[in-house]
């Protein structure tokens, strides 16, 4: 039986950013994980600015290590956003950047890899009490916290606060803290690696392709290093179901007979097989704490209803649990109402975000606005600098929700 402060079910993006920081703040925690790293994970493989900001708000020397191994990442510049009108319009993060100078802004880099790379820096710390293959299937309420084990009970540890990292299909959080799966917020996507597709672009742009046939879902190609690429479908659980739409075929059906990627892929080489894995959005909202006890990332639901960038939301709501569970145990209050200031302040970062998200989730299940839009931007240069604002500037984002705006844009007033 281990003691320890915090103990983090799950090494994923979210459970090793919470015992990162947790170190970073002198408290010890035991991280246990079912996978032994290096472990994949079904995934776009799309690593935000937002994950290096946190990541080097924990310890610059994390990203600059990672950095470092750069035959594993790609360097992203922008977003290709391909309309069902097959309009093409490229948005760079930020305008007139320049690869050779600019600080980076985002990275492709497959999860095997990645999640490594974090967990390495877990091994690095001494503080952290770190076990992998190990599953966790038992969560039992003790007075002072919680006890947790594996199913026969050889493992078993105790704390007073636990934190549950254990993604999109945690036990714990539907059983225990009570997150059902909601089909109207929560998404579907299958993925597969490939090589040689021709068309991507020089500055290692991903691809959104919101194609009329996948509609309101959306297909991606983001590109790896050594001509790979991470390729997959992504729709919203109530439009699968009320369809029966088979993700997999879909995807297929698309690269096969849709003129333009047809072209692309007709000499390229699929690396493996399709998977698939849920997706719990972050467009409803939920508790995400109780007694002596926070959920982080995936199994929060916290992934963005948008783009269904979960990565960054993990690694951020992990650096704010570490800071609650400072807050806990030198008070020793791990009550629901202290709890809560979690969710408070999870809310307060994403929570704005989220609903911006969902509300162009909406709009883009409307193919013929998409088609406006597309056609628009692609005529007004303006709109190009408007969008790559609203990548980082959330005031811009809400303004972009007022027809006023677009009226004054129209006139030349903005
Ligand atoms: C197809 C697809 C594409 C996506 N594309 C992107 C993208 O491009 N960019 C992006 O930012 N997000 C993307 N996401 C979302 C992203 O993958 C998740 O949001 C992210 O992995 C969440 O991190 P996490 O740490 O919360 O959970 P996870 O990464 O799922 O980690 C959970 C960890 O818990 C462990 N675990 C599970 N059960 C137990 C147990 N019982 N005991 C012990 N350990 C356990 C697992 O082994 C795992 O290591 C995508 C998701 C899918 C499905």
């Amino acid at each position: 039986m281990k003691k320890t402060a915090v103990c983090i079910v799950g090494a994923g993006p979210g459970g090793a950013a919470t015992a990162l920081k947790l170190h970073h703040l002198g408290i010890p925690c035991v991280l246990v994980d079912k996978a032994v790293f290096p472990r994949d994970k079904v995934c776009g493989d799309a690593i935000s600015g937002k994950v290096a900001l946190v990541l080097r708000r924990i310890d610059p020397a994390i990203m600059e290590r990672f950095e470092a191994a750069d035959t594993e990442q790609t360097s992203v510049w922008g977003i290709r956003f391909v309309a069902p009108n097959k309009k093409e319009i490229e948005v760079p993060f930020r305008i007139g950047y320049d690869p050779n100078i600019d600080p980076k802004q985002g990275y492709v880099s497959k999860r095997t890899d990645f999640d490594l790379r974090l967990v390495e820096e877990v091994k690095r710390c001494d503080s952290i009490d770190f076990h992998e293959g190990i599953s966790i299937e038992k969560y039992e309420k003790t007075p002072d916290g919680y006890r947790v084990s594996n199913a026969d009970g050889s493992f078993q540890v105790e704390a007073p606060l636990l934190v549950v990292a254990n993604g999109a299909n945690s036990a714990f959080s539907r059983h225990h803290a009570g997150l059902e799966k909601d089909e109207k917020h929560h998404a579907g996507a299958v993925r597969a690696y490939y090589r040689n597709v021709t068309g991507m672009h020089p500055d290692g742009f991903i691809e959104l392709h919101f194609l009329k046939e996948i509609n309101p879902g959306y297909l991606w190609i983001f590109p790896l290093p050594g001509g790979h690429a991470n390729v997959g479908l992504g729709m919203r659980s109530d439009f699968i179901s009320k369809r029966r739409y088979n993700l997999t075929k879909g995807l297929q059906g698309l690269l096969e007979s849709h003129a333009d990627l047809r072209e692309r892929f007709k000499n390229a080489e699929q690396m493996g097989k399709f998977t698939g894995y849920g997706l719990p959005l972050g467009s409803k909202k939920r508790h995400i704490s109780g007694d002596h006890f926070m959920l982080v990332g995936d199994a929060g639901h916290l992934i963005d209803p948008l783009s269904g960038e979960g990565i960054g939301n993990a690694v951020y709501s992990g650096f704010i649990a570490a800071e609650q569970a400072q807050k806990c145990l030198e008070t020793n209050d791990f009550s629901p109402k202290t709890m809560e200031a979690y969710d408070v302040r999870v809310a307060r970062v994403l929570r704005k975000e989220m609903e911006m998200s969902y509300r162009l989730q909406q709009m883009m299940a409307r193919p013929w606005l998409v088609n406006l839009m597309a056609n628009w931007v692609s005529r007004d240069r303006r709109l190009i600098y408007l969008i790559a604002q609203m990548y980082s500037d959330m005031d811009v984002r809400k303004k972009a929700f007022n027809p006023l705006f677009w009226v004054k844009l129209l006139m030349g007033k903005v």
